[in-house]
């Protein structure tokens, strides 16, 4: 589902990202961690077409990430072909975005209606069901400002949910929320989870990690320093650098 090789990005002349390789298979949970500024979000972003690789290979959902192929040449795609790729892709941040004047209904509803051009009723029915899943069959008529930030937050990933992703990526979707917020949010990602969704999640929560994560990779420095099966790296991470993290973070 996803596959990076030799991925670098920089910006200016800082390397961000020093030749990331990695492989995410269909139904994989994989989790992210590392120390604030190691490339985390970029390397999310690279995935979702926010950054442009500067060198490497970066595939999602069988495509090449922003190229195609024909013969041996490459090709830059168009501005619609990258969206027709992007959204492949749901993306959930760490700030929720929602449209303040827009229900979570009307929130839900947007992109369905707007770019798949989804009828109203069905998108709309759709979005009922999303937001049950979610647990907030009862906030449908809410605005954001009515809801706690748990709340919103799970309206976001419902949003995402909207467009029938083949991936979804986290980028520390709980760490803006209020502690007792956080599990209600990370049950709906469980669930996600067990429902064969294939996940990237840059998250802090080591519990979470542990418990529904396949795979766990560690970042410092644009590298990866370590990657395995989570209960392995959380204990009994090979590297220094990924020792030291997580007597910080344990
Ligand atoms: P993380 O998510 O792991 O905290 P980021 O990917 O956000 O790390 O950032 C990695 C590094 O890249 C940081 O030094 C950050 O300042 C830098 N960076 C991120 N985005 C940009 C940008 N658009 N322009 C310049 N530097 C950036
Ligand atoms: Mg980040």
């Amino acid at each position: 589902m996803v596959k990076a090789e030799q991925v670098h990005k920089q910006f200016g002349r800082l390397e961000v990202l020093k030749g990331i390789d990695l492989e995410v298979k269909p139904r994989e949970v994989m989790c992210m961690i590392g120390p604030s500024g190691s490339g985390k979000s970029t390397f999310l972003r690279c995935i979702n077409h926010l950054e442009k690789i500067n060198a490497g290979r970066l595939w999602v959902n069988g495509h090449l990430v922003g190229y195609k192929q024909k013969g041996d040449k490459l090709y830059e795609l168009r501005d619609r072909e990258v969206s027709a790729q992007r959204r492949e892709i749901g993306m959930v941040f760490q700030r929720f975005n929602l449209f303040p004047h827009k229900t979570a209904l009307q929130n839900i509803m947007e992109a369905p209606v707007g770019v798949k051009k989804v009828p109203r009723q069905e998108a709309r029915e759709k979005g009922r069901q999303l937001l049950d899943r979610v647990g907030l069959a009862d906030k449908v008529d809410s605005y954001p400002s009515q809801l706690s930030g748990g709340q919103q937050q799970r309206v976001a990933i419902a949003r995402a949910l909207a467009m029938e992703p083949a991936l979804m990526l986290f980028d520390e979707p709980t760490s803006a929320l209020d502690p007792e917020l956080v599990g209600d949010v990370l049950d709906v990602m469980k669930q996600l989870a067990l429902d064969g969704m294939t996940m990237v999640v840059v998250t802090h929560e080591i519990g979470f990690a542990r418990e529904v994560g396949d795979s766990l990779v560690f970042m410092d420095g644009g590298v990866i320093v370590e990657k395995g099966a989570p209960r392995e790296v959380l204990t009994n991470p090979q590297h220094p650098r990924t020792q030291d993290f997580l007597s910080k973070v344990l």
